[in-house]
């Protein structure tokens, strides 16, 4: 299929190369030059805009950090259109970042005014299983379009789950991450209370891993430096998800809780935990480094 994909970061790049493995043909698009050098080497098409990425697409594929730049993507703002009115055809429009349940479905009434089908596609499995194309989709759309996504999504991803109407994907992926925003600060509690009290944090991770503390943060994303190689921490927290997109989720999950008066004191407690980390310098930083925060005061 002809495939544009727009976001070429450290999710979007891996799965748009492995859209090319599958045997698309796909333009791509970044504000960032490298990164689009880089799908070039890996045998995509590179554009000179997001419109002409999504020239003769038959699928638009976005992979943006936040809701404000997916709006601006496909509905521009004052004095420049966005991709909705540049389009020469109709694409199934796939939106794969982490937004508001509220801005997909913004962005979702925008597409269905212009005769498009949008899907809301969040994804979970971090960076590792955009490489590995084991990524988890959790789909917001009509069925219709669910359908005609899937055999693309499929060469991305291992399990592609249909949550319901638009919106109802990034409902399903804020829950998700706020339970990982929480399993990840616990996780780091544990361990700096471990170490703290003479236990070898590799050590305390395996009998934890065994036990009824088991959980993803340290089956495959373990916090401690050293303790898992390739992980995140092994490489002084470079790449990954980022703790601002991790703060940013946990505001999203906030949001809805206002929204729907549902109690979330353990999201809340994970999302201030996340914000101080970042006002402590560490946005930029994968959110596993937040088992610094427990190791303040330490020698470095
Ligand atoms: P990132 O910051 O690494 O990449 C975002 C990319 O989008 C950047 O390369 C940036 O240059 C590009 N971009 C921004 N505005 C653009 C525009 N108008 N046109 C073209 N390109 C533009 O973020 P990421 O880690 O790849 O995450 C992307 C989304 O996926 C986020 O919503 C995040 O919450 C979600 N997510 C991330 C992970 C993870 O492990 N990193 C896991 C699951 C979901």
């Amino acid at each position: 299929m002809k495939i544009a994909f727009i976001g070429l970061g450290n999710m979007g790049a891996p799965m748009a190369a492995n859209l090319v493995k599958a045997g698309h043909e796909v333009s791509v698009f970044d504000l960032v030059d490298a990164a689009m050098k880089s799908l070039e080497r890996a045998g995509a098409h590179a554009c000179a805009s997001a419109q002409s990425a999504a020239n003769g697409a038959e699928i638009v594929i976005s992979m943006l950090p936040a809701g404000q730049h997916v709006r601006r993507l496909y509905l521009g703002r004052e004095n420049s259109p966005g991709l909705f009115e540049a389009l020469d055809g109709k694409p199934l429009i796939i939106d794969a970042s982490t937004i508001s349940p509220e801005d997909a479905r913004f962005v979702g009434d925008a597409a269905a005014e212009r005769g498009l089908t949008y899907l809301d596609a969040p994804v979970s499995g971090g960076v590792g299983g955009a490489q590995a194309g084991t990524l988890t989709f959790i789909v917001g759309g009509t069925e219709s379009g669910f359908e005609q996504a899937r055999p693309v999504l499929e060469g991305m991803g291992k399990n592609i789950f249909h949550a319901g109407e638009i919106g109802a994907g990034q409902v399903a992926k804020i829950c998700n991450n706020m339970l990982l925003g929480i399993l990840m600060s616990g996780t780091a509690e544990a361990l700096a209370l471990g170490v703290k009290n003479g236990l070898d944090p590799a050590v305390l991770s395996e009998i934890m891993k065994q036990s009824s503390g088991g959980n993803w943060a340290l089956n495959v994303y373990n916090p401690w430096p050293g303790v898992m190689e390739g992980s995140a921490a092994s490489r002084d927290y470079q790449g990954g998800f980022l703790t601002d997109l991790m703060a940013k989720d946990l505001g999203l999950a906030w949001e809805l809780a206002l929204d729907s008066k549902a109690a979330v004191p353990m999201g809340s407690q994970a999302r201030n935990l996340f914000a101080l980390h970042s006002a402590q310098g560490h946005g930029g930083k994968d959110f596993s480094s937040i088992q610094k925060l427990y190791r303040a005061g330490e020698e470095e």
